[in-house]
């Protein structure tokens, strides 16, 4: 009888492969519809990604029946994993009473006042679709209340799709410049070479740097846009006194700083702002505050948020959105930020903390090169030997490794992001974090084998 030997690097794949085949048979269906089989780039792996079914607390189901640990929460969105009773009883009383209405809503009022009450820098906030869309109009109030056009963003950072900010979210060693004056590039096709031009790439985590960029550029920079916490580049937190510097040097110029919050809200009360105790003049929000459905919001300094305010006749900037504010969306992010108590949150920070160090200890013990990032309830397994405070140390670490260690944890029943970032949510406790910890510990001598 034939036997067919398969190399130690397909190992992991045959038996993904062998795991689902249902997953496989609608993907490639998917495929003739939908360009790539999906409509979330990020999401796609090879040689395909598994098809999800259905979820319950931190568990989900693929089309073939395997049952997987969820480390991703849609991404950091379900911070109380999937369907919390809680949020989806909310949502089961709005549908009763209305899927959208125009006009405003009281639960809209609850989302808005929660929001504020938590974000000391938010004095007022709007509701839009996604995280996208919040951005855009973050950056276009940046530009009309400063009268300047420029936008500073890190390096490595991402803020949704809009033009101005789909600029050096990844880009390769060679495009990228001099670490401490980084060139602007575009991050997809299809961009105004205007908007490249009118983005000043900032270094992360380099305070020096990134303050004579601004100085340079401050005539005409509208504002500064920055995740406390850098998540798509892999969790990587900012380091004390880089925010505090970006908040001095743009408070002295008259440059807006924006937070991006969207995935940083959680790690404290009044979110990442809190944590580091500097106050931006906006803040960016969504995932999370959605509890699972479409949702986005940017809010801030009264005199900034009045710049929406139609009420005194034609706004200085429309706001319109056939979805705005949908009571749905407000009343499943009112029953989780409700759930997220600040003893909660400390409960997801120790659980994070305590997971950070056991995968740092099980990186060591294998002998295999890493730097395990994040903070609070985020981390980021990096395989790399070299410290990463920022994007650019992230460039050289091995894909194809990351990429072995994905599946070998789906093998094991667990579900990361792909590019190997995490959440936690409040599903979570200790038993899942050991779980978590004992895939990557069988799959770790695996990915030695050659
Ligand atoms: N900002 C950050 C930090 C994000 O991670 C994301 C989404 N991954 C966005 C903005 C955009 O949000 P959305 O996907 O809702 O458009």
């Amino acid at each position: 009888m034939e036997t067919r030997v398969v190399p130690p690097a397909l190992r992991e794949e045959e038996a993904y492969r062998l795991r689902t085949p249902a997953s496989s048979r609608c993907f490639l269906e998917a495929r003739e519809y939908l360009p790539g089989g999906d409509s979330r780039s990020p999401l796609y792996y090879p040689p395909y990604p598994a098809v999800l079914d259905r979820g319950q607390g931190c568990w989900l189901i693929d089309l073939d029946g395997n049952t997987l640990l969820d480390f991703t929460g849609n991404h950091s969105s379900l911070i109380h994993g999937y369907g919390h009773p809680q949020v989806l009883d909310a949502v089961h009383r709005q549908l009763d009473k209305g899927t959208i209405f125009p006009g405003p809503t009281e639960p809209q009022l609850r989302l808005a006042k929660l929001l504020c009450e938590r974000i000391a820098s938010v004095d007022q906030v709007r509701f839009t679709n996604s995280g996208t869309e919040a951005t855009l109009n973050a950056i276009r109030a940046a530009r009309a209340f400063t009268g300047r056009h420029k936008v500073g963003k890190i390096e490595g950072g991402y803020h949704g799709t809009p033009d101005d900010v789909m600029v050096s979210t990844h880009p390769s060693i060679a495009e990228a410049g001099d670490r401490l004056r980084p060139r602007a590039r575009p991050a997809s096709r299809g961009l105004p070479p205007a908007t490249i031009d009118g983005v000043v790439v900032l270094p992360f985590n380099d305070a020096d740097a990134a303050a004579r960029l601004i100085e340079h550029e401050s005539d005409h920079l509208a504002a500064v846009i920055v995740e406390p916490v850098l998540g798509s580049a892999g969790m990587i937190p900012a380091e004390r006194g880089f925010l505090e510097t970006l908040r001095e040097v743009t408070r002295q110029l008259s440059v807006l700083l924006i937070f991006d919050e969207v995935v940083s809200l959680r790690t404290s009360f009044g979110g990442a702002q809190e944590h580091y105790g500097v106050r931006p003049d906006l803040t960016v929000l969504g995932k999370l505050i959605g509890g699972g459905f479409p949702l986005g919001a940017f809010g801030g300094r009264e005199e900034i948020m009045r710049l929406f305010d139609p009420s005194g006749g034609r706004p200085p900037i429309p706001h319109p959105g056939s979805y705005n504010a949908n009571p749905i969306s407000m009343v499943a992010g009112v029953a989780t930020l409700e759930l997220l108590t600040r003893d909660a949150i400390a409960h997801l920070n120790r659980l994070g903390e305590s997971l950070r160090r056991e995968l740092r200890l099980a990186f060591d013990e294998a002998g295999i090169a890493s730097q395990i990032t994040g903070l609070g309830s985020l981390f980021a397994i990096h395989l790399t030997s070299r410290p990463v405070r920022s994007y650019r140390d992230t460039i050289g670490a091995d894909a194809d490794l990351r990429h072995r260690l994905f599946l070998g944890l789906f093998n094991e029943g667990v579900l990361m992001d792909p590019r190997g970032v995490g959440t936690i949510s409040t599903a979570i406790g200790e038993p899942e974090v050991d779980q978590f910890v004992g895939a990557v510990r069988a799959v770790l001598p695996r990915l030695l084998e050659s």
